[in-house]
């Protein structure tokens, strides 16, 4: 019997819905499209959405970040502590600022930075901490800011990933010192391009203003004075148009990814995919938003490793991502001195970890699928 070939399954794949097009389509036609009223409200209802504490919104979670450094006063001679094991960003930021990203090692079930050993990384020059909860799953708020508070240094969190996750039920971003979000079209909520960063105090805030846009400071009428050169991140009224569309989906959002991802362990979790050599991630439905769906493959075990995996599933219609190759092993960082084999579990993991398919317009069917492929291919390409 013949059935119409499915259609592509992406890795991800944003959900706008009619009401945030109608919603921007006004923007347009309102004669202010760039940063103005638009923009206040989302940063209104983000601030909401975290207790009230002050929220600035950017054009992208590159440029929350950067700004979040030089906040913090992070600069030449630093040190900020942070994990391999995530997107180039993270650390590029911490280059950019003209400080030196620290990598500590990850733990090999979290995958997010080895907390452990944060500690015996502190030297005389470091500032911060910058941890990264990788595919949503929150590092342990409590352990960071213990040690982070015993050696009197700053947090910035990026939760580039953990839009909806919380720790012990409060929200990421509702507590703790700077909190970076980003609103890419892959992240849980999306502004286009964007992102936020959110801070304890006015004044905080006042600079992230003025680091956002060209360091202007505006008093009376037509008062301008400029102390600081700041950047140009602004974010546009369309973007945080449709920013305030996603917020209202939020729930649904994670609701919708924890359903899916539990359904992937209904089906993934089994004798036969031990057998595969299949590991699978920490099963939290409880703090975790699911940003990604990421087993490890064991590539070693398959001719032409995790591309092979990725082709074969990609014929099937089915696409597939890695996050990511281990940031020490770029030419860049190599070229600062870092080596293969100096953080042997996120070189692993670098290697092995398989994107598959998550999002929130995802069915149970799409699921189903999926493993079903994954089955198949590597029943195919591992040699018995
Ligand atoms: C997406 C992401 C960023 C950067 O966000 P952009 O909005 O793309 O600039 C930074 N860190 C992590 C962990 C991310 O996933």
């Amino acid at each position: 019997m013949n059935s119409a070939p499915l259609p592509f399954l992406p890795m991800t794949r944003p959900t706008i819905d009619e009401d945030t097009i109608a919603g921007v389509c006004d923007v347009l036609r309102s004669g202010w499209i760039t940063s103005g009223p638009k923009v206040k409200e989302f940063e209104q209802l983000l601030s909401q959405l975290f207790g009230g504490r002050p929220v600035r919104v950017f054009n992208s979670g590159t440029a929350a970040l950067e700004i979040a450094l030089r906040i913090a006063g992070i600069g030449p001679g630093d040190e900020v502590i942070t994990t391999p094991l995530s997107w180039v960003a993270t650390s590029n930021v911490i280059l950019a600022g003209g400080a030196r990203p620290v990598f500590v090692d990850i733990d090999p079930f979290t995958r997010n930075i080895n907390l452990d050993h944060i500690e015996k990384a502190i030297t005389p020059a470091t500032r911060a901490i910058m941890p990264v909860d990788l595919a949503g799953l929150p590092v342990n708020r409590d352990r960071l800011y213990e040690i982070a508070g015993k050696h009197g240094l700053r947090v910035v969190e990026d939760a580039a990933q953990a839009f909806g996750s919380n720790w012990d039920g409060r929200p990421i971003g509702s507590f703790g010192d700077l909190v970076s979000f980003s609103f890419h079209p892959n992240k849980n909520i999306t502004s286009i391009e964007g992102g936020c960063l959110v801070m304890t105090t006015a004044d905080e805030a006042s600079l992230a203003e003025q680091y956002r846009l060209q360091g202007v400071i505006r008093s009376g009428t037509d008062g301008m004075d400029v102390i600081r050169a700041g950047g140009k991140f602004n974010l546009t009224d369309v973007a945080a148009r449709v920013g305030i569309g996603q917020l209202r989906r939020l729930e649904e959002f994670t609701e919708n990814r924890r359903e899916l991802a539990s359904r992937y362990f209904d089906k993934l979790d089994t004798p036969e995919f031990k057998s595969l050599g299949l590991r699978l991630p920490l099963p939290d439905f409880e703090r975790s938003n699911w940003h990604m769906f990421q087993v490890m493959l064991p590539a070693g075990r398959i001719p032409g490793g995790r591309a092979a995996v990725m082709d074969a599933l990609r014929d099937l219609g089915i696409g597939s991502g890695v996050h990511y190759p281990p940031i020490h092993l770029f030419t860049l960082y190599r070229g600062l001195g870092w080596k293969p084999g100096d953080f042997p579990y996120a070189e692993e993991a670098g290697c092995n970890l398989l994107t598959l398919p998550l999002f929130p317009a995802m069915t149970r069917d799409d699921v189903t699928r999926v493993v079903l492929a994954l089955a198949a291919v590597l029943q195919t390409l591992i040699p018995s």
